[in-house]
Formats: C-alpha cells, sequence, structure tokens
C-alpha cells in the first residue's frame, strides 16, 4: 500500500499512523479540487493540479458521504468513492486554529503570551 497522509491542515493522520483510517482522493476535477482545498483552509495554488492528495475520512460523513461504503466495507470495492456533490464538511482538528483566532479578539495580550510559549516548545522540539 502507497504512503497517504491527510492534506488538511492540523491534521495529522498518515496510512502508517493511523492505518485504519480511510484516505480520499481529493477530486482532480479543478472546480471541486479548489473547493476541497478551499474548505480546508488552504490556498489551492499551494498544490500542484496534478498532484495525488488526500483528505482523511475524520472529515467526512463517511457512511453518508462515500458513493460505495458498505461495499468498500464488506471488501467488494479496493477502493472508496465520494459521491459527486460532496465536500468535505468536518475539521475538528482546526478547532484550536479557531479558538486562538477568537481569543485574539478578545484579549490580545495573552494571545501574544500564548504565542511566545508555542514558539518556545517549537524551538525545544527542533533542538
Ligand atoms: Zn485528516
Amino acid at each position: 500500500m502507497s504512503y497517504k497522509w491527510c492534506a488538511v491542515p492540523q491534521c495529522e493522520n498518515t496510512s502508517i499512523k493511523t492505518p485504519e483510517k480511510l484516505f480520499v482522493n481529493v477530486p482532480r476535477q479543478s472546480k471541486m479540487r479548489k473547493k476541497w482545498l478551499q474548505m480546508a483552509g488552504r490556498d489551492p495554488k499551494d498544490v500542484k493540479s496534478n498532484s495525488h492528495i488526500y483528505f482523511c475520512e475524520d472529515h467526512f460523513n463517511i457512511a453518508k458521504d462515500m458513493a460505495n461504503y458498505s461495499q468498500y466495507k464488506m471488501g467488494f470495492s479496493q477502493r472508496i468513492l465520494v459521491k459527486d456533490d460532496v465536500v468535505p464538511s468536518k475539521f475538528d482538528c482546526q478547532i484550536s486554529r479557531l479558538k486562538r483566532t477568537n481569543d485574539k479578539n478578545l484579549s490580545p495580550t495573552s494571545d501574544i503570551k500564548r504565542h511566545k510559549k508555542t514558539s518556545n516548545r517549537m524551538t525545544k522540539k527542533l533542538v
């Protein structure tokens, strides 16, 4: 099986870390692809239009959004297929990002402090 990773920012699922998750092909068709990337908060221009990228199942209502979910679950289909008009709708992994934005409006000072803390932590991680 080839290595897959979720292209949604803040989502850390990969086919190695979370092999039990489904990874859904992002449509190659440009209009839909753009929509998916925008939903995830990515700039479509940052992503090559012909690359294979995936979103993991966390961003879908998987049983409802997939055209062949039950067949796939039973092993009749090799590949999961998204219904044509479906776009990813769940971005729980990005809640922290949304929350940060809200906090900023309430008290800018505490946000700066927290930001400092975060970058320190990140520096440590790198070292
Ligand atoms: Zn994901």
